[in-house]
């Protein structure tokens, strides 16, 4: 079934200048580029954005993690889509990684780890739409 997922090229891929190769990668795996634009959240939407891990010791960190620059949001469209990126961009923790995926070639620590990517279907809506509008998703263009 052809998918769409949310990933999220954090403030450490911009400032790092990863963005390019990242990109690349992404579309050499064979992944559809359908949404994606450059935004900086504030605090309060970080927080919103991750909300699901407000209990958790590391979401101030987190969130002024997320909040410290620019980022960039892509929506990203493929036969099984949301597994497959979650397979190319590697555990959340690099040095747990398999060798080759995004985060063991480019995140420096668990929390500084380069991309976010959608972990189910019903949270790959949710999260497209946390950044999208649907008049920006127009299918088969
Ligand atoms: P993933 O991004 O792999 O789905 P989680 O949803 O568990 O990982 O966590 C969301 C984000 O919070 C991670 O990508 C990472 O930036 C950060 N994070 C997760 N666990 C930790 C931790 N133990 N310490 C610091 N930051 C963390
Ligand atoms: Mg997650």
């Amino acid at each position: 079934m052809v998918q769409r997922t949310l990933a999220i090229l954090k403030p450490d891929c911009v400032r790092k200048n990863f963005t390019g190769k990242v990109i690349d990668q992404i579309v050499n795996a064979g992944f559809k580029i359908v949404g994606m634009k450059m935004v900086t959240m504030d605090a309060k939407t970080a927080g919103e954005f991750y909300a699901v891990h407000k209990e958790r010791p590391f979401y101030k960190s987190l969130v002024e993690f997320m909040s410290s620059g620019r980022c960039i949001p892509l929506v990203l469209e493929k036969e099984r889509a949301i597994e497959d990126f979650r397979e190319l961009i590697g555990a959340t923790d690099p040095a747990e990684a398999e060798s080759g995926t995004v985060r063991k070639l480019y995140a420096e620590s668990k929390q500084d780890n380069i991309v976010h990517g959608s972990d189910s279907q019903e949270n790959a809506v949710t999260e497209i739409h946390f950044f999208f509008s649907e008049r920006e998703l127009i299918p088969n263009s």
